[in-house]
């Protein structure tokens, strides 16, 4: 091996040992189906072995919007105040403040100006749970036709587009119920693919997963997500990734991020360094205001 592959195999090595002890995808019990509160996940995270833990319960919504998944507005400043506790409580762990996002334009001043600029939140996630169908909203748990494939396709580019946010959450969770690797789920896969490299926005491949029912066909079950024809092509592409377990109950926080981290691995997709992201997204957003 020449000095400088050996360099390169020592810096994947440090990264993937970083990644294996981070998660920056965490819930609480304010969002209505979780369980636990930030000490819980805190404690739980230390016992894992973890060292950078990110919360990122479900945002309050301005305007009330889905209020049965995610905390109320008037909760916020007390979920806000319970990590800032939690990082005085452990000065060994690094704890980070952030919020998984549904990324509408109307919200783009309340995360830009509020959550990110008032509140210094550190990072919001974004991620595609509902999308405009017919004049009702659809969730990406229930993509069936190719038309809706397009619909969240076209939502999560948007999300992307915006330049807010981290990295985008399990960006192949339309697998869930759309079930065939067809034309149409190459097509969009691509186009997600396209938009992560082009506007340099890292995809997340999501832990919770591997702990969900598989689906499919008798003989022909998967993991809902993540879906290995989706992160196959992903490989083609100069892309990067973060590795999260989304835990919804602290005993979850450290779970399934290795097998994340094997993925990416496997077919050699860079596992993006947190610091290096944080500060792209701030020069982004300071060059856009
Ligand atoms: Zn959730
Ligand atoms: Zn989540």
């Amino acid at each position: 091996m020449s000095k400088i592959a050996q360099k390169q195999e020592l810096e994947r090595l440090k990264a993937s040992e970083k990644a294996g002890k981070m998660n920056l995808h965490t819930h609480s019990f304010r969002c209505k189906h979780a369980t636990g509160d930030i000490d819980d996940y805190t404690k739980c995270a230390e016992e894992a072995g973890l060292r950078i833990l990110g919360f990122s319960d479900h945002t309050p919504l301005p305007d009330g919007r889905w209020d049965y998944i995610r905390m109320n507005l008037e909760e916020f400043k007390e979920y806000d105040q319970a990590i800032s506790l939690a990082q005085s409580n452990y000065p060994q762990m690094r704890i980070l403040k952030g919020l998984e996002c549904e990324y509408f334009p109307e919200y783009h001043p309340f995360y830009q100006d509020y959550i990110l600029g008032e509140c210094h939140f550190d990072y919001i996630i974004g991620s595609t749970h509902f999308f405009s169908w017919k004049n009702k909203w659809k969730t990406a748990y229930e993509v069936e036709t190719p038309e809706q494939l397009k619909q969240y396709t076209d939502n999560l580019i948007k999300a992307m587009e915006s330049g807010l946010f981290l990295f985008m959450a399990h960006p192949d969770v339309f697998a869930t119920a759309y079930l065939n690797w067809d034309a149409n789920a190459q097509a969009c896969s691509k186009d997600i693919l396209e938009a992560a490299e082009a506007l340099n926005v890292p995809l997340e491949i999501n832990g919770l997963g591997f702990r969900r029912s598989p689906v499919g066909l008798i003989g022909e079950k998967r993991y809902p997500y993540p879906l290995a024809s989706f992160w196959e092509l992903a490989a083609q592409y100069n892309i990067s990734v973060f590795c999260n377990s989304d835990a919804h109950n602290p005993e979850d926080v450290g779970k399934n991020i290795q097998d994340a981290i094997n993925i990416a691995e496997a077919l050699k997709i860079p596992l993006k360094d947190l610091d290096a992201r944080l500060a792209e997204i701030t020069s982004t957003q300071s060059s856009a205001t």
